[in-house]
């Protein structure tokens, strides 16, 4: 027998082994195996065995299998193949996104953690007594004593504890008194906290005709004799509880003795969207995310791959979580950019999520209140289900109002306008004064995006990136966003001498100062990169808001998605032009979703909840139907744009981005690419570019871009294929494809 196996090496490719007699049972497709390579030894993955082999030199042979069993399962397998393909990225970066390193390198130290344990095999001084021929030194004795009652406890602590050490208490061993023994140690990320199980709640109209759809799909997903069910897109406006059909849902799943993959954006894996799941499956729950320590990690897994955990909840690598017996995946805020994957592999884990749960029979919830229009499409041609919540959960809560405050107006008789309308000012104060909570976006960290100096017209530019430098106010440095470089903030005009530095555009930071100065009486907290950069600081942040110790809570997108707290009745977006206007198709449905999303983190308690968006363009379609809340007629008028500028969802979208130290290389390379691949369009894609990326150069490199639009996307990426190989970039020139592309910067 024969193995292809694919190296951890990049290599791209896959190679022919001979599986030796001894490993003929245990070498299956999806074993971890070590085999010989040139002069090294490499581990890789067998991706399949065959009888047969098409290479004609001399082939070698596996040299080790590492574990009991394969670490993928067939369907697993199947999608990195289809990932590899569709992502156009190399085979051993998609199996390490499925294995992470701390599974993997089990040879490093890694692998699981054991600890010694000492138990006493003698229950009391009474059996003792009665056990003449023992002998005991009075030290000895009185270790022994120290054990009765307490079961099995860790070695270490306890000989530290009476002041000896490991080997005295290993002459108790010899005499067949006590029992030292390893143990493995679960790493868990919940240790030391506590849920309260929580029970089903009665379900809403609502929920309790989405939850039928979802129910029949799961039978559906039960019955092999069906063909597997189709995605079900579960759209609820916010605070509709959704989380209560997603757990009931679960529930249902695990009553037919299957799994669940839950996955969330990474940003909205809070300590309550934890807490959650963990109230309602408690053990069988295991938690994916990126803040785990390495251990934790490979123990979360490992209770997954062995079946122990039976409910996944994660960001978008959780994806590949090793469960058998898939029932259900849920990916909730579906249409959250964080979903992709912005390094090779380039992958939608939303759309991974739809390819698993098809290959393996299980039924699949997208939930959002603010749809991708591409799976909001899927649902008028029928490739989806919709189940809709057009409700909040309970009768008590308002529908939040959004107010568009034109910030034109405001601007009338001023050079600029403020930051702050005046509208909004009347706002925050009228909740301040019967202690309701609020929240502020802005999308920008830092005090001001422009430093220039008004004299001579000088501005801070990062010297490896086209952008400016961000004043950070808290240590005066001056730091690019882009590639993170910061210096001091000069005192005085490098070039002409003037002091007068002037500081112009809003960071969070100037929003925080502004408003201290506004609402001097105010509990005001910022959370942006800056402050969550410090460990459990989010965490902490979102707990004092909880406890009311916090009026005013100012913040990047990471204060838009998920959070509930009943007490915010008022938020407000500062500059919704912003995301409006980045060079992007999708500018549009950004905004409506940034608006609605922000919206719903008001009046989800008892009292009614305004959200205010300062805009200088209230008639922008995204800002006037966001307005209404009336993600339909959105929908419906942009998908007419789209269609007929014909953008996805009418077609796919390629964005190739070129990069390289030297503009004219990566111009020059661009421009072939772009012209060969226009040459053989014949009306099958359209070729847009190159162009100067949107950020045209990061860190040094120049970059370019080629966007492709087409509905034939395998034979564009097989072009894609051919002509890099046969006009291949030139050196230092590289070259990233980006298959259903999400950012566009
Ligand atoms: P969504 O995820 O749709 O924004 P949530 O799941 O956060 O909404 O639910 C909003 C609020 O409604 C939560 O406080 C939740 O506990 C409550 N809720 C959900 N379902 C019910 C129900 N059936 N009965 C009472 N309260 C509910
Ligand atoms: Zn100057
Ligand atoms: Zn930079």
């Amino acid at each position: 027998m024969f193995a292809k196996v694919a190296t951890d090496a990049a290599l791209d490719k896959t190679f022919d082994y001979i599986i030796p007699p001894k490993f003929e049972s245990k070498v299956m497709a999806g074993s971890r195996v070590i085999v010989p390579f040139g002069k090294r030894t490499l581990e890789g993955y067998v991706l399949a065995t065959t009888s047969t082999t098409e290479y004609s030199g001399k082939l070698r042979e596996i040299t080790e299998v590492i574990g009991d069993r394969p670490w993928m399962s067939n369907h697993i397998l199947k999608l990195v193949s289809w990932m590899a393909s569709y992502y156009m990225a190399p085979i051993e970066l998609c199996l390490k996104a499925v294995i992470p390193a701390p599974i993997r390198n089990t040879n490093k130290g890694d692998g699981f953690q054991s600890r010694l344990y000492i138990e006493s095999l003698i229950e009391d001084e009474e059996e003792l007594a009665n056990r003449s021929d023992l002998k005991l030194t009075e030290r000895q004795h009185s270790l022994l004593s120290a054990l009765f009652d307490e079961g099995a406890i860790p070695l270490a602590a306890f000989a530290e504890a009476q002041k000896t050490t490991p080997s005295t208490l290993r002459k108790l061993e010899d005499k067949g008194i006590v029992k030292i023994f390893e143990k493995t140690e679960r790493r868990d990320p919940l240790a030391g906290k506590n849920f309260l199980p929580s029970k089903p709640l009665p379900l809403t109209e609502d929920q309790a005709k989405a939850k039928k759809i979802i129910s029949d799909s799961i039978k559906q997903a039960c019955d092999i004799e069906q063909p597997p069910p189709k995605p079900i897109l579960l759209f609820g406006v916010t605070a509709s509880g959704k989380t209560e059909v997603f757990l009931q849902s679960i529930a249902e799943v695990l009553a037919a003795g299957k799994s669940a993959i839950v996955l969330v954006p990474e940003i909205s894996l809070t300590p309550q969207t934890i807490q959650r799941f963990a109230s309602r499956f408690g053990k069988i729950t295991a938690v994916l995310h990126s803040k785990l320590s390495n251990g934790e990690r490979h123990d979360e897994w490992h209770r997954i791959y062995t079946g122990e955990a039976r409910v996944v909840v994660g960001p978008r690598s959780a994806v590949f979580a090793p469960v058998s017996n898939l029932g259900l995946i849920i990916v909730d805020e579906e249409h959250e950019p964080s979903y992709k994957q912005e390094e090779a592999p380039r992958y939608n884990a939303r759309d991974i999520a739809v390819m698993r749960a098809n290959y393996e029979h299980a039924a699949i919830i997208l939930g959002s209140a603010t749809p991708s229009l591409e799976s909001w499409h899927n649902t008028q041609n029928g490739k989806y289900i919709i189940a809709s919540m057009p409700n909040r959960a309970s009768k008590q809560m308002s529908k939040p109002n959004t107010i568009i405050v034109d910030m034109r107006l405001e601007a009338l008789g001023k050079q600029a306008p403020p930051v702050f309308s005046k509208d909004l000012i009347d706002a925050i104060k009228r909740r301040l004064t019967t202690g309701e909570q609020i929240m502020l976006f802005l999308n920008r960290r830092g005090y001001a995006p422009h430093v220039t100096c008004p004299a001579c017209g000088y501005t801070e530019e990062c010297e490896d990136c086209a952008t400016g430098m961000t004043y950070h106010i808290d240590d005066g440095r001056l730091r690019c966003h882009l590639c993170g470089i910061e210096k001091t903030c000069p005192s005085i005009c490098p070039k002409c001498g003037s002091e007068n530095y002037r500081f112009t555009g809003i960071g969070t930071q100037r929003i925080e100062a502004i408003a201290k100065k506004l609402f001097p009486n105010a509990k005001i907290q910022r959370m942006d990169a800056d402050i969550t950069a410090r460990k459990h600081s989010h965490e902490e942040i979102l707990a004092r808001f909880r406890a009311r110790e916090i009026d005013i809570l100012i913040g990047t997108q990471m204060i838009t998605k998920g959070l509930d707290f009943p007490n915010v009745s008022l938020a407000g977006i500062l500059n919704a032009d912003s995301a409006l206007h980045i060079p992007d198709f999708r500018a549009g449905e950004r905004t409506f979703q940034l608006i609605a999303q922000m919206a719903g983190r008001t009046g989800r308690g008892l009292l009614p909840g305004d959200v205010y968006v300062q805009t200088q363009t209230p008639e922008a379609p995204a800002i006037k139907f966001a307005a209404t809340e009336n993600f339909e007629a959105f929908a419906a008028q942009e998908l007419n744009d789209r269609k007929e500028l014909d953008y996805p969802p009418y077609s796919r979208f390629i964005c190739i981005t070129l990069k390289s130290e030297s503009n004219d290389a990566v111009c020059a390379y661009a421009e072939t690419l772009a012209n060969q691949l226009d040459k053989i369009a014949d009306g099958r894609y359209r070729v847009l570019g190159p162009a100067p990326a949107p950020l045209e150069r990061i860190k040094k490199y120049w970059r370019h871009q080629i966007s492709i639009f087409t509905n034939r996307t395998n034979l564009v990426l097989a072009y894609l294929k051919e002509i890099q190989k046969i006009l291949p970039p030139p050196n230092g020139v590289s070259i990233a494809i980006d298959n259903d592309a999400m950012n566009t910067m």
